[in-house]
């Protein structure tokens, strides 16, 4: 058994992470600001004694003992993560800045929640870890982009200079269960608005596509993460290499939901992404990891969970 603390914990993410932590017989500190995260989110886990919650802001130090640290106070959706920009990078790297330092204090292995977001708008296709991206500085995705690639240099140097026991997974696009109805990403949009019988907005032509990870499976990949030798630091991607465009998620989204929603298209949004596809192969062999979930599959629990949450 283990003292782990989780930040972001109350998140979408962050509370199946708790939920599986705690299952395997671990103690779990869960340290939420409630920005983007919800109390509802872990309530279940409220009855567990080893299971503690404590609201903080990962931009102010912190003081705990604990042996592992899982990284992931972030707002990770544009909506929300744009909201207040000059606060999104203090949570990646101040953040950053204060988990390491008390990682590097009581000795605790720390793994951040990293993105593909640092590859930005790629070239290179699918992305390898080995390709260091392209992301504008200045632009509305900066904040949450620049943020992110801070970090992870953060937890090199720290690695380097100081010998923190480090690890580094790039997240694809996750979606699941306690995806926050509202936070304007694009699987819980389109499941809400389908849900509604209001129109599916497509941003710019839907012909931009991402790959989408069903949240058990990145927990499995997190977890199994955490538990490879010191020294191993990753980066590693961690999503399913699955790729889709938005139009083709509009589509099964309709048909598994049974709606009659109308496609409406909107605007494309600044430096979106035109595409993004994890390469896996690392994780497949570092990890012996590779995604279960097939899309339909998940889009299915996930209508389900927001069918009985929007009631
Ligand atoms: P989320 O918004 O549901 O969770 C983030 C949590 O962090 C929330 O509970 C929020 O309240 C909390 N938080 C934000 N700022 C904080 C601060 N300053 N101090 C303390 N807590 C703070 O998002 P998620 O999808 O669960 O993402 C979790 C992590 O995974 C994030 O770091 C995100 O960047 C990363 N990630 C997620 C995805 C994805 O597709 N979901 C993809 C890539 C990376
Ligand atoms: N820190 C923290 N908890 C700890 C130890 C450190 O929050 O248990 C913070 C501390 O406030 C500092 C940051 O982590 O600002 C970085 O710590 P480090 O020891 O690396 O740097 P220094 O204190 O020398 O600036
Ligand atoms: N998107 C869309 N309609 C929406 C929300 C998003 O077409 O209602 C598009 C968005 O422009 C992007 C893709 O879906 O191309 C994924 O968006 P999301 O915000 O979920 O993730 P990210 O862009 O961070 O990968």
């Amino acid at each position: 058994m283990k003292k782990i603390l989780v930040t972001g914990g109350a998140g979408f993410i962050g509370s199946h992470l708790c939920e599986r932590l705690l299952a395997a017989g671990h103690d779990v500190l869960c340290v939420d600001n409630y920005f983007t995260g919800t109390k509802k989110n872990i309530q279940h886990l409220f009855s567990n004694p080893m299971f503690e919650l404590m609201r903080h802001d990962v931009t102010f130090p912190l003081y705990v003992e604990v042996s592992r640290i899982f990284n992931l106070a972030c707002p990770a959706s544009p909506v929300h993560y744009q909201f207040d920009p000059v606060q999104t990078t203090k949570t990646s790297v101040h953040g950053a800045i204060n988990m390491l330092g008390l990682a590097k204090r009581v000795k605790a292995r720390i793994l951040q929640a990293s993105t593909s977001e640092v590859y930005g708008d790629p070239e290179v296709h699918p992305q390898p870890e080995e390709y260091w991206g392209r992301v504008n500085p200045i632009g509305i995705r900066s904040c949450y982009d620049e943020g992110k690639r801070c970090a992870e240099t953060l937890f090199f140097d720290y690695y380097r200079q100081h010998n923190t026991d480090i690890k580094v997974i790039r997240i694809f696009n996750t979606y699941g269960p306690r995806m926050h109805p509202n936070d304007g990403r694009v699987v819980s949009n389109f499941i809400v608005q389908a849900l509604r019988g209001e129109d599916i907005t497509i941003y710019g032509s839907g012909s931009q596509t991402r790959s989408f990870c069903y949240v058990d499976d990145l927990v499995e990949g997190m977890l199994r993460m955490m538990d490879t030798e010191t020294g191993f630091t990753g980066p590693i991607n961690l999503g399913n290499p699955g790729e889709f465009t938005m139009l083709q998620l509009a589509e099964q989204v309709l048909t598994l939901v049974g709606s009659k929603s109308k496609l409406a298209f909107h605007p494309l949004p600044q430096d979106d992404p035109r595409q993004r596809k994890p390469v896996i192969s690392l994780a497949k062999s570092k990890l012996d990891w590779e995604p279960k979930v097939a899309l339909e599959d998940g889009l299915k629990e996930t209508i389900a969970y927001f069918r009985k949450a929007l009631t």
